[in-house]
């Protein structure tokens, strides 16, 4: 969807690109959608989180909704290829 510019569901090409997804969690304070992996807490290397942003491609005829990861490396585990 995001580089076709077409709807898999519906196959319009009335897409909305890059729309951010909003996270209206912890009150009203607004935040991007966040992704995040959990190392195993035994790990020493690389401990914490990882996290993304999401951005979201949306077909404006059926409301299918894809969500891309802004930064899908930040999530790669090391020694994985
Ligand atoms: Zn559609």
């Amino acid at each position: 969807m995001k580089t076709t510019g077409k709807c898999p569901k519906c196959g319009s090409t009335e897409i909305v690109a890059d729309a951010k997804a909003i996270d209206h969690g912890h009150g009203n304070h607004q935040g991007d959608m966040m992704l995040a992996t959990f190392r195993k807490p035994e790990a020493l290397l690389f401990k914490g989180s990882r996290k993304t942003t999401l951005s979201a491609w949306m077909c404006m005829d059926c409301g299918f909704v894809e969500l891309y990861a802004d930064s899908p490396e930040n999530l790669k585990l090391p020694g994985s290829a």
